[in-house]
């Protein structure tokens, strides 16, 4: 079957030194070429660069200089052949060089069509395929570490693993019925199929446990910084920010934009959230009340509370411990280079079990202490990228949890000595389901809609 071929702008517009322009498909090299001036395209070897010139055929105009990968298939990311003009990326030279390779027979490829055709040619499987998107989407390196391992196949290992447990328990069980060798043919099976559950079940426990840390890696702590005016609660944010780098990556097709609202600590992203103005906000309680200011802060998932260890507590305060009590927050007592007037016992009972963190953020005081707050309050302890979760992506935990049901279902099936072909349905089912995070047993409309959140040009 002949596969159309698609092209899109595959760095992210902008400023960038270069950019490149992908085309994938049966006639990518027969159309790079039409417009190439160079080598012959379609002679050259599989994986070569070629240095030369792009006219417009019919203008007979010279465009750009550029550098031309020809990939053939089967080793290329799509399996399909590929072909990658780079160019000096202004936007308008890029547009006109992506107009040109329309103009001459490809198709705007739609967002994430790309890995997706990685994905049906089985280049990939789906968990790998979104591990791609985490990728481009990584806002620390711990994060990008985290979706290279799946992008490397871990979680699919991982999880197929388990599936070839379940169908071989099944299958044993099958055996077992058909050829009663034993007396106790019934007994047997059930033993053994609990154990094996059990087993699944606890690997399947452990993976979600993990989970929520390659969540927060993904998608960042929500955080908001409050207290009254003049603490220093920009002072703490500039302090934050400092520590931020860009994070690049030179994997190719995975530059990423530096998204400016998050902040890395330790490889956490903080995601500074604006929710209602909370972000840096003096007087939230006053202008909304404690209770709706409550429900505002109630978007993050930490909160940094901001006092002044110069001055007494005041009733301000008070209302925004107040506004906090069941979230989860950081005591920040900052100026402590000044004489102390705020009562720290007060504090430290208002805090409870939360941590009391002092700062004197005008001398870069305190910033190591608080990081370490910060990392310990959502991972205990030093996050290490050796042993971090592979699991991060909302549908996998789902899906990890819809597992766990059935197989809970299953146990519950055997302990009521259900017969066997009933036990049988629900550990199917927890097969199934994993095979959905690996795509094996993925509806098509559910693969439609996850490529269709990619960006485009991946
Ligand atoms: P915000 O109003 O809460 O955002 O507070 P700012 O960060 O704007 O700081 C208010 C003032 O306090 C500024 O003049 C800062 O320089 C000063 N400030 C911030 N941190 C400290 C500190 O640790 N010690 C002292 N003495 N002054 C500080
Ligand atoms: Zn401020």
């Amino acid at each position: 079957m002949e596969q159309d071929t698609i092209t899109a702008i595959s760095t992210p517009l902008g400023e960038g030194a270069i950019a490149i322009v992908r085309l994938s498909g049966d006639h990518a090299i027969t159309i790079a070429n039409k417009i190439f001036q160079g080598q012959d395209l379609v002679e050259v070897s599989s994986h070569t660069i070629h240095y030369g010139k792009i006219i417009d055929p019919i203008k007979e105009e010279i465009i750009e200089e550029v550098m031309i990968s020809v990939m053939r298939a089967p080793k290329t990311f799509t399996k399909e052949d590929v072909v990658e003009i780079n160019c000096h990326g202004g936007i308008a030279s890029v547009n006109r060089l992506l107009e040109l390779v329309l103009a001459n027979g490809a198709r705007l490829a739609e967002p994430g069509e790309f890995t997706k055709r990685a994905f049906l040619n089985g280049r990939i499987d789906l968990s790998q395929a979104e591990a791609v998107m985490d990728l481009i989407r990584a806002k620390t390196d711990k994060a990008m570490n985290v979706a290279l391992k799946q992008l490397d196949g871990k979680l699919s290992t991982l999880v197929n693993q388990l599936r070839q447990k379940l169908i071989e328990t099944v299958a044993h069980v099958e055996v077992n019925i058909d050829y009663p060798e034993y007396d106790d043919v019934e007994e047997m099976s059930n033993h053994m199929l609990r154990e094996k559950t059990e087993e699944v079940y606890r690997e399947v426990e452990q993976l979600l446990s993990m989970a929520k840390q390659g969540k927060i890696l993904r998608e960042g702590i929500a955080t908001a910084i409050i207290g009254r005016p003049n603490v220093g609660k920009s002072s703490l944010l500039n302090a934050l920010v400092q520590e931020t780098k860009a994070i690049v990556t030179d994997i190719p097709g995975t530059t990423r934009d530096v998204i400016e609202e998050y902040v890395n600590i330790r490889g956490i992203p903080l995601r500074l959230v604006d929710t209602a103005g909370i972000r840096e906000t003096e007087d939230i309680v006053e202008k909304i009340g404690v209770e709706r200011s409550r429900q505002a802060l109630k978007q993050a998932d930490l909160i940094l509370l901001v006092l002044n260890n110069g001055e007494e507590l005041t009733e301000e305060d008070r209302k925004l411990f107040e506004a906090i009590k069941d979230l989860e927050y950081i005591v920040i007592v900052n100026k402590t280079d000044l004489p102390t007037k705020l009562d720290r016992q007060e504090v430290e009972q208002l805090a409870g079990k939360q941590k009391v963190i002092t700062t004197a953020l005008i001398e870069d005081k305190g910033i190591d202490a608080l990081e370490a707050a910060i990392s310990d309050t959502f991972f205990e302890g030093e996050l290490d990228s050796g042993d971090l979760s592979y699991v991060s992506n909302v549908r996998h935990i789902q899906l990890l949890q819809q597992t766990l049901k059935a197989l809970d279902d299953a146990k519950d099936a055997i302990d009521a000595n259900m017969p066997i072909d009933l036990v049988q349905i629900d550990v199917t089912r927890a097969w199934e389901l994993l095979g959905e995070i690996v795509g094996d047993t993925v509806q098509d409309s559910l693969i439609d809609q996850l490529f269709s959140q990619f960006c485009l040009g991946k």
